[in-house]
């Protein structure tokens, strides 16, 4: 069978032609080949792979090109780039490699195609179509990797031990592309990331979180997870996490497992939202059960504060993943921090005012904060089910027609403290903090609308309650 169609696009004719002048052996290799194959979104990145040097075809590539485009040479790796339109073209000399225990940085030699392919992460990834006129179209696949695609597995060309010990990376790479793919890890290869588990320290935390990125955009950003917590990386990676698993009983008094009770909820979102940030605000939201825990004879199981605790694990967390500490982190801290608000809310008759509360703290958030409360749903209880879904329904209503009557969301006072001072021929006192405070709350209360007439009325009420003389 030949994959002529796979390479349709004219630029593998010229690349083709070109490596014929040269007389190199090309090929295009790795995702684009596995993505046609799987018939998924064909990838902007496009790797060949030239048996000589990839550095002189690219060259000799864009000069040929009718745009001329530049070429960025990466001499350390060997490898170069070309934009040609959308694409990005990446080209490299096929490679023998061998590593160092210490580093994921290879010894590199010039090597054969077959050598190239086995030195690749998984079969997967080593299918490669020729792009020379001799043999244009012709899959070259030493490793079954077509055969893989089909059984849908992620297995290693080489023993898995030496693969992933070799770059530790490819542990997140695999459960990750068996995450996105919908694949299985071969069994022989999820032992080997469990043996092999402890060397993902010396990957940079940058390409960790990458990793963890694309795992939690897939649809079912469980099934990562899941395979995280069972090789054992997810303890290494995010110890917080995996402190919520497991259940207590205590005289007859369980707890639910908050770690799987947390998957859930990742999944329940995604399902709803894109956000990488509020997928991440739906991991992390529970965070602070674990040290906030405590059992009391009356009551049972607590986790009094776990939405502040959590909110500060968050940040921690962050620093030491060395993500960003931006307004994302912010939102993610945010999200934690009001997590519960909602659920409080559906728990008990849903009040005008505590609605109001809600807008006023959350702000612009407020949609995103009811969608993760929503998720936050995984009762397998009907009937409480029913009952939650109903009332978060009734907030999302109620949030509506009082933004639209009170403009809480970006609230600004009505009352300025110059009016204040004016009114009453203050200076600059805590006296003027006071009354806007009061404002705010007769207003968040519905004591008030949140109009200046009526707001300055109540400021003259109210000042003179403290003893103040209007003018
Ligand atoms: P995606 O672009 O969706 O992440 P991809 O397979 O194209 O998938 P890239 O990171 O773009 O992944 O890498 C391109 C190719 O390079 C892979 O298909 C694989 O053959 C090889 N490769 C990438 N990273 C590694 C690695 N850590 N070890 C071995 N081979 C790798
Ligand atoms: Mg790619």
């Amino acid at each position: 069978m030949d994959y002529k169609k796979a390479i349709s696009q004219p630029i593998f004719e010229i690349i083709g032609r070109t490596a014929d002048e040269l007389k190199l052996d090309t090929y295009v290799i790795g995702g684009f080949v596995r993505d046609y194959l799987l018939k998924r979104k064909i990838p902007k990145d496009i790797d060949v792979v030239a048996v000589g040097s990839g550095i002189e075809l690219a060259t000799q590539l864009a000069s040929k090109l009718p745009k001329k485009p530049q070429v960025s040479v990466f001499k350390n790796f060997g490898t170069a780039m070309v934009k040609h339109d959308e694409l990005e073209l990446e080209f490299v000399g096929a490679r023998k490699e061998s590593y160092h225990r210490d580093s994921r940085k290879p010894v590199v030699e010039d090597g054969t195609l077959e050598e190239d392919q086995k030195r690749r992460d998984f079969t997967i990834n080593a299918l490669a179509i020729s792009l020379n006129k001799k043999d244009f179209g012709t899959l070259l696949d030493p490793f079954n990797g077509l055969e893989d695609l089909e059984n849908k597995l992620i297995r290693t060309p080489l023993d898995p031990d030496i693969t992933y010990s070799d770059d530790p990376l490819r542990m997140m790479r695999a459960i990750r592309f068996a995450t996105q793919l919908e694949f299985r890890i071969e069994a022989s290869s999820l032992d080997a990331i469990t043996r092999n588990k402890e060397r993902i320290k010396i990957i940079s935390k940058e390409r960790i979180v990458e990793e963890l990125h694309k795992i939690m955009l897939c649809p079912t950003p469980s099934k990562g997870f899941s395979l995280l917590h069972k090789t054992g990386l997810l303890d290494i990676i995010m110890p917080e996490l995996t402190a919520l698993q497991g259940i207590e009983e205590i005289e007859g008094q369980r707890h639910k497992d908050n770690f799987w009770h947390t998957l859930e909820v990742v999944d329940n979102i995604s399902t709803e939202t894109d956000d990488l940030w509020l997928r991440w605000a739906a991991l992390l939201h529970d965070i602070g059960k674990a040290p906030t825990k405590r059992f009391h004879k009356k009551i049972g199981w607590t986790f009094h504060g776990h939405e502040f605790v959590g909110s500060k694990m968050v940040y921690k967390l962050f620093k030491r993943l060395r993500m960003p500490l931006n307004d994302k982190m912010k939102f993610v801290q945010k999200m934690v921090m009001m997590s519960s608000r909602p659920i409080i809310l559906a728990e008990e008759h849903v009040t005008d005012s505590a609605v109001r509360r809600l807008v006023f703290d959350a702000g612009n958030n407020v949609e995103d904060l009811m969608t993760l409360c929503e998720a936050d749903i995984t009762t397998k209880n009907p009937k409480k089910q029913r009952r939650y879904k109903n009332n978060f329904k009734l907030v999302r209503q109620k949030i509506k027609e009082v933004e639209e009557r009170d403009r809480i969301r970006n609230f600004q006072p009505p009352v300025s403290g110059e009016e204040i001072m004016d009114t009453f021929n203050l200076k600059p006192s805590k006296e003027i903090g006071i009354i806007k405070e009061a404002i705010k709350e007769a207003i968040l209360e519905g004591e008030i609308p949140n109009e200046h007439d009526a707001a300055k009325n109540f400021m003259i009420k109210k000042g003179i309650s403290l003893g103040l003389c209007p003018k």
